[in-house]
């Protein structure tokens, strides 16, 4: 009788420990995975100044799984998973699109399902962020309310990008105005930066060697708009975008933080890809 109720102590004891190692980390870990890429055939839109007329630019869409001990952050979707193998890619105007491993597969490598992820967020609401949106309509989508509003108006549903996100219209929602500190502990920090669209997006994370991380979204699309504060032609609001730089720079400045340009494989692209992380 003894022996078997240390058995059954040791059971669930190993039992336990097994899955708290496997579902919650004990410090902040950032993924990052290769969700897609673009290519633009006209680099001209990515500023009002002229400054890139008859140029064309290459832009990867990474995506991102924050783990944090008290739950996970899915943090953008890439490109469509729809569009994985398709040895052309997908051209829609000025854009080609490529996908070469679905989001599900990368989440799979690392022992992640997603209907285990607690939160999502997306940047904002475009095409290459959103692409995947769907598979996380059971997390807890954390979204400024002016973004949903454009998400869900009458001209948006006529898009080809709606059915990517369209079930994160019936998702648990969580409306953010201001800054939300998800985890209430300064780790995990959703920022307000308007400009790019109505309710854009960007990601404060505080990682216990990395130090303060900044994933901006698409505040901005490569470093030389950072350095030189250029602002897309097709943005929603040029000054709340210059308004959102200022706010992400001082911010930045004060916590000395490294910010990373989601699009810019200068930038991203120097991340640890999954199975790896930062830490
Ligand atoms: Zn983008």
């Amino acid at each position: 009788m003894r022996v078997s109720i240390l058995s059954a102590f040791l059971f669930f004891a190993l039992a336990g420990a097994a899955a708290a190692g496997t579902k919650r980390p004990d410090w902040v870990k950032l993924y990052t995975f290769d969700c897609g890429r673009v290519t633009v055939a006209d680099k001209d839109i990515y500023s009002d100044g002229g400054e890139y007329e008859g140029q064309s630019v290459d832009l990867i869409a990474p995506c991102f799984l924050v783990r944090h001990p008290r739950g996970d952050l899915m943090w953008d979707t890439g490109v469509s998973d729809t569009l994985a193998g398709r040895a052309d890619g997908f051209t829609s105007g000025i854009f080609t699109f490529h996908v070469e491993q679905t989001v599900e597969s990368q989440l799979a490598q690392i022992g992640v399902t997603p209907d285990e992820i607690e939160y999502l967020a997306l940047s904002h609401w475009h095409s290459d962020h959103s692409g995947n949106a769907n598979l996380f309509a059971g997390s807890t989508w954390i979204v400024n309310p002016n973004e949903r509003a454009h998400m869900f108006r009458d001209e948006a549903r006529e898009g080809r990008g709606f059915q990517y996100y369209k079930e994160l219209e019936s998702a648990r929602t969580m409306r953010i105005t201001g800054n939300l500190d998800l985890f209430r502990d300064g780790t995990v920090v959703v920022m307000q930066t308007p400009g790019h669209t109505p309710g854009h997006l960007s990601l404060r994370l505080i990682l216990p060697k990395a130090g303060t991380i900044y994933l901006s979204g698409d505040l901005y699309h490569v470093e030389e708009n950072r350095t030189h504060r250029r602002v897309p032609r097709f943005n929603h609001d040029r000054a709340a975008t210059l308004s959102s730089m200022d706010a992400i720079e001082s911010n930045l400045a004060i916590r000395k933080g490294r910010l990373i340009i989601q699009h810019d494989a200068r930038s991203s692209g120097t991340l640890p890809r999954a199975p790896e992380y930062l830490e």
